[in-house]
């Protein structure tokens, strides 16, 4: 059993859609389990659906317009026969969004959006699927809600394995190509919930653990795990194999070609995890295993922009203590908050954080009632893997270093 997972970028078009069959038909498909996400940037454009229906937005049917738009010009790229059964069942769905806004009364900003968040991977799959059958490539569409089982943290949920591997064990038949939805789940009310922004890897890897896959394979645009963003950096170099230690620390610190929740379940079970070019299916992209640290052992750069630095003191200049410091912390778990680093000094507490939930308002006034604040947005925070003494001086150069921070392995500067 293998699992394959392809991502927006790789289903963006009709043209991409074509080529995932061309990557099939390469690698071969008996007993695969393949998982997508939504076409390209249908999630953001779903996202603004949610915002223009909580707005009370007269944009709201237009955006939803927009999404559909999108996905008929796919489908009639995909599809000589306007009559084909595909259409309908697009069409359905879109349907099916409206009628939950027109009937929601549900003033639960996160559970609304998982509600709206999850068409952009049901129609995807749906395209897909129908797609391969039409080729003859015969699959079964499964419904990933009535697999993956999660509480009810809506945009963040979590996984409740035990329940997800019974019903995995009961309804799923290895025996042939089977298609499912990334990022998506659903709670013990059987409301879609979703696994967090860019969760497909995610739902890829829940899959392997449980079906004990030999493998999973992430189909990307670039030819493997690099030892940089190539949108950032000049000259990023493919690693060869890397260990599921040195690739979950590249995840964490934010190198976002593997979605950091991904490797844990896989490492558990020593289950590889390939990352491969849709491009060239059959280059040999990157390994992800038990051995091998780092190959080749280069320092591999992270950046990730617009984070912001807050910086707290306590209001009497008394010293930030264990007690404030989970207070930070709570709140920081409240307002849903990406830590990047921490640096405590006797009266200064800094973070820097991505407001990956646009909640950074609220969650200053909270803190100013505590803590003298202050706050530096849009800057960058810069992690080195394995840096030299070289690569440390290169990187610090014309910076305006804001905070920095050394391990023995790591490097981290936030710079504005
Ligand atoms: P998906 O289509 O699966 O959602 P993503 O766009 O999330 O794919 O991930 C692929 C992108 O990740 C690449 O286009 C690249 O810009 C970026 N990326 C960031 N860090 C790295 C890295 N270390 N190696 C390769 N790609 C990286
Ligand atoms: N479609 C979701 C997102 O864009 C999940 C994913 O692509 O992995 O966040
Ligand atoms: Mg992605």
């Amino acid at each position: 059993m293998q699992v394959f997972k392809f991502g927006g970028a790789s289903i963006k078009d009709a043209k991409s859609v074509k080529n995932l069959v061309n990557v099939l038909n390469k690698t071969g498909y008996k007993d695969t389990l393949i998982v997508v996400s939504a076409m390209g940037k249908t999630t953001n454009a779903l996202e603004i659906v949610v915002k223009n229906y909580f707005d009370q937005s007269k944009q709201l049917q237009s955006s939803i317009q927009d999404v559909f738009k999108f996905h008929n010009a796919i489908l009639l790229d995909l599809f000589d026969n306007e009559k084909h059964e595909v259409f309908k069942k697009v069409s359905t769905l879109f349907n099916d969004l409206k009628a939950f806004l027109d009937r929601n009364k549900s003033p639960d900003y996160n559970f609304v959006y998982d509600q709206v968040i999850g068409f952009g991977e049901l129609v995807s799959s749906t395209i897909v699927s129908e797609c391969l059958n039409d080729l003859n490539i015969k699959n079964r569409y499964l419904d990933v809600r009535e697999f993956i089982k999660t509480d009810n943290y809506y945009r963040t949920a979590n996984v409740n394995w035990e329940e997800t591997q019974k019903r995995i064990n009961a309804n799923f038949n290895r025996n042939q190509l089977n298609i499912t939805q990334g990022f998506l789940g659903s709670d013990s009310n059987n409301f879609t919930t979703t696994l967090g922004r860019e969760g497909s890897d995610y739902t890829a890897a829940i899959f392997a653990y449980c079906l004990n896959a030999e493998s999973v394979t992430i189909w990307k645009d670039v030819p493997g795990v690099l030892n940089a963003d190539p949108r950032y950096f000049e000259n990023a170099q493919l690693l060869n194999r890397i260990s599921y230690r040195e690739a979950i620390e590249l995840a964490f610190y934010g190198a976002s070609v593997i979605h950091p929740k991904t490797l844990q379940p896989l490492q558990r079970k020593e289950i590889p995890l390939y990352v491969k070019s849709f491009l060239n299916p059959e280059g040999k992209g990157t390994m992800v295993c038990k051995e091998a640290g780092l190959d080749p052992q280069i320092p591999c750069f992270i950046v990730k922009k617009n984070q912001v630095l807050i910086s707290l003191s306590s209001l009497d200049f008394s010293y930030i203590v264990e007690e404030n410091i989970s207070e930070i912390f709570k709140l920081l778990h409240l307002y849903k908050m990406k830590v990047g680093v921490i640096q405590n000094s006797a009266i200064t507490f800094s973070v820097c954080v991505e407001d990956l939930y646009q909640n950074l308002n609220e969650l200053l006034q909270h803190l100013k009632a505590t803590f003298k604040v202050t706050c530096i947005e849009d800057v960058s925070l810069y992690t080195i893997r394995h840096y030299t003494e070289a690569t440390k001086a290169q990187m610090e150069k014309d910076k305006e270093i804001l905070l920095k921070q050394l391990t023995q392995e790591t490097m981290q500067l936030v710079t504005k």
